[in-house]
């Protein structure tokens, strides 16, 4: 495994100055204003190079109650704001993310730790998000059908939804916001956001950043909302708040099911992007060139910090030592620093529990019987003194290990050997989560197979492409304890409006459904 030293970030204060990152910020915005802000302060560490970016005074109880009942009064306003012009305000947003994009791909990339790469391509998905979202402001369509009674005419029509709540993982920071809230604008909803604690600083630079785009279209103050706050100030009484119709919470299963249980006891909406367990199967015929490149991309990319890292390889038994042997060689010019350096591909983990969940995992694997092919270790040193790069391990299990059946969100890779496609779309499936899954095949039996109604479980389901990362054109999210939500593209908007049937009559008769006699 080859290690980088990281190279000293010159210019991120002057990064931080342009995004209008301060010493110490308020978490609780209205979209232009700022409120003073009284709960706890927090410190927002790199895992880079450990060292203190901002802090972050977070949002109160009241604050929140402060936020939540302006954006209800924005949204009287802002539902009536015909959606082709809620567009039109959503595409200059992209336009004003377009013109930021290096520098806040660069906060993305210092404060979370992905590549500054990976950072930019974050920004560059809210970018499309946006360009998406404007289009289909012009296409909010509903159905027309045929009443079964005459001089009757029968419609849907899609009306906005109230007040959306987005509460988003720590491992997308700014991305995620974006799949949920333009959308939710152009649907003509308002629009509160809880960041992960770990990443606040870039959920304030991104509310700094359209500020100008709201005040310039005199959006309702309430539209576009931040409380950044601990979980006790908002918490439960978010997800337990009936004005707030909508929940789209992305994050662990655990976290996840607490959602469902209390949004679901007031019989609200949510939308669960939670964790994943994806894997690739790899068969005889496929090109294990190509196969190589998406295992590793998929595997270390991001630390293992990706809903859709690949987590598990299903090689089959023809070609696995082959296969094994290159990837332990791939994994040996992975370089491993700071995530600001350009020569760089794996940089560190969010945090120190991070570093602990990795090390405990690597433990189990061995006390279940698995063994480690490489990797595994914390490193040390000039250029690691935040304590939190480690390098990707590879190890061998089998599929039934409790530790192979848990999401460890981090990069480690874990080999299982198969037989027949039968035997792999079983082992693929037979894990408690269902994101995202992957074949590398030149077989069409075997593709359409994994394809069929009784292949892949998955939310996603690739051929000859990795599990990891996805374009915002589908509809993305997954089955079983990932939670069922889809978001971003397709027809995800319908969750954010209110469906309503109508039913016309035009006639001088009152012919009843079914043709049920009821004569007066
Ligand atoms: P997490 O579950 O620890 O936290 C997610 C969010 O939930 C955070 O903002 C957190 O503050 C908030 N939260 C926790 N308790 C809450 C409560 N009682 N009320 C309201 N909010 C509460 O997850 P994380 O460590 O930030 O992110 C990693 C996890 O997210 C992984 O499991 C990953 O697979 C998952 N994830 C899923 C997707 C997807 O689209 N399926 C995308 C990204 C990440």
């Amino acid at each position: 495994m080859s290690t980088l030293t990281a190279t000293p970030v010159s210019d991120i204060s002057e990064v931080l100055q342009r995004l209008g990152i301060e010493q110490v910020n308020s978490g609780a915005c209205t979209g232009t204003q700022w409120l003073n802000t009284t709960g706890e302060t927090i410190d927002s560490f790199s895992p880079a190079d450990g060292q203190l970016i901002g802090s972050i005074k977070q949002a109160t109880a009241a604050d929140y109650e402060t936020i939540i009942a302006l954006s209800q009064q924005a949204f009287n306003e802002w539902r009536l704001v015909p959606a082709p012009k809620r567009g039109e305000v959503v595409r200059q947003i992209g336009n004003a993310l377009r013109e930021a994009k290096d520098d806040l791909g660069k906060l993305v990339s210092y404060e979370m730790g992905k590549i500054y790469q990976e950072g930019l391509g974050e920004v560059q998905e809210m970018i499309d998000i946006c360009d998406f979202a404007v289009g289909l402001s012009r296409q909010l369509n509903g159905f027309t059908m045929h009443s079964e009674r005459p001089r009757h005419r029968m419609y849907e029509q899609y009306h906005p939804l109230g007040i959306v709540g987005v509460i988003s993982a720590f491992n997308f920071p700014v991305a995620v916001w974006s799949w949920n809230a333009m959308l939710a604008m152009v649907c003509g909803d308002t629009v509160v956001w809880k960041p992960s604690s770990k990443v606040m600083l870039c959920a304030i630079a991104v509310h700094k950043i359209i500020a100008g785009v709201l005040r310039e279209n005199n959006v309702p103050e309430g539209t576009v909302c931040l409380v950044a706050g601990n979980s006790k100030n908002v918490g439960d009484n978010f997800l337990a708040d009936k004005r707030v119709p909508l929940i789209s919470a992305t994050g662990s299963t655990n976290v996840g099911k607490r959602v469902g249980r209390i949004v679901g006891e007031r019989l609200g909406r949510s939308l669960l992007e939670l964790g994943g367990n994806n894997a690739i199967i790899i068969t005889p015929d496929a090109d294990q060139e190509m196969a190589l490149r998406a295992v590793v991309f998929g595997a270390v990319g991001t630390c293992g910090q990706r809903c859709t890292s690949t987590r598990r390889l299903i090689i089959h038994e023809s070609i696995y030592e082959a296969f094994k042997q290159k990837l332990v060689n791939a994994y040996k010019h992975v370089k491993i620093g700071n995530p600001l350096n350009p020569a760089t591909l794996v940089g560190p983990l969010i945090d120190k529990n991070a570093v602990n969940d990795f090390t405990n995992a690597i433990a189990e694997v061995k006390k279940e019987g698995g063994s480690i092919v490489c990797g595994g270790e914390l490193l040390s040193g000039p250029g690691y003194e935040s304590g939190c790069y480690v390098t990707p391990c590879i190890a061998e299990v089998e599929n039934h290990y409790k530790i192979v059946q848990h999401e460890t969100f981090a990069p480690i890779l874990y080999l299982i050997k198969y037989s027949t496609i039968e035997q792999a779309i079983h082992l693929q499936n037979d894990v408690p989560q269902g994101l995202s899954s992957a074949i590398f095949s030149n077989s069409m039996r075997e593709t359409e197979r994994f394809l069929a109604a009784d292949g892949s479980d998955c939310g996603i389901a690739n051929v000859n492409i990795g599990t990891s990362g996805a374009e915002i054109g589908g509809a993305f999210g997954g089955e079983k304890e990932t939670g069922g939500g889809r978001e971003s593209g397709s027809d995800s908007w319908k969750i954010y409006m209110r469906r309503q049937t109508n039913t016309i009559n035009y006639g001088t008769d009152l012919p009843l459904a079914q043709g049920i006699k009821f004569e007066i």
